[in-house]
């Protein structure tokens, strides 16, 4: 089991870049040249944080849909080298990339539109997936961003009730009938919520989410992610 204290301590206080060994500024995630090869999200969809070409052009992904997550924020989009560290994440078990990620993150949220302080909630994963994988990468980056914005994490209010098949596998229409009810709240939630995953898709894992937040009393909610993919 890795102790995640002391490597978030390393991680705070090393002069190394974790992606190329080479010195960088103490309190950055990455240098400066490593940083500067990660796909930016400069202009997202205010609404779903598409990675639009123009900010004024009208989203293709959320054109005629309507989120139960009031927006979405995503600073990077799943391109090289970002795309393969997931791959390596989901197939080796190693989180150790979440943490500079989620210091990445924490650096690019904008909180300017909660008027009070808002919860983490990372999505949940389902007990079987969490024992397979040994971690859930929502829950590491959330409990970074804790660190990091001095933010509570809640753990409890949220549940993903039953297995589902890999959304990356499926499109959009099987997205949403393979999540269904997936999601459920057994107590009151939070009324500001920073809804946390790792990698926003189509939006329907965070809308599912969303959905039972709501009905359990949450008033506001943002969708965060590390990078947003295109629709498939
Ligand atoms: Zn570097
Ligand atoms: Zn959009």
């Amino acid at each position: 089991m890795f102790q995640i204290e002391s490597i978030f301590e390393w991680l705070f206080d090393s002069e190394t870049c974790p992606l190329c060994r080479l010195n960088k500024p103490l309190n950055e995630p990455l240098c400066l040249g490593c940083f500067s090869d990660l796909a930016k999200n400069s202009t997202p969809c205010p609404v779903c944080a598409y990675p639009l070409n123009q900010p004024d052009e009208s989203c293709p992904d959320c054109y005629g849909e309507w989120f139960h997550f009031d927006r979405a924020q995503s600073p990077l989009t799943y391109q090289f080298p970002l795309r393969e560290l997931f791959q390596r994440i989901k197939q080796g078990k190693n989180p150790e990339p979440l943490f500079w990620m989620s210091q990445l993150l924490a650096k690019q949220i904008d909180l300017s539109r909660f008027g009070t302080q808002p919860t983490l909630i990372p999505i949940p994963s389902h007990p079987i997936d969490h024992a397979l994988r040994g971690f859930n990468q929502a829950e590491i980056i959330a409990q970074h961003l804790s660190r990091y914005l001095q933010l509570p994490v809640d753990r409890h209010s949220i549940h993903k009730q039953h297995r589902t098949a890999h959304q990356a596998s499926l499109n959009r229409a099987e997205r949403k009938a393979n999540l269904g009810s997936t999601f459920c709240c057994n107590q009151q939630a939070p009324s500001h919520v920073l809804l946390i995953d790792d990698i926003h898709t189509t939006g329907t894992t965070f809308d599912r989410a969303a959905e039972a937040l709501k009905a359990a009393g949450t008033v506001y909610i943002e969708a965060i992610s590390i990078c947003r993919t295109p629709a498939q």
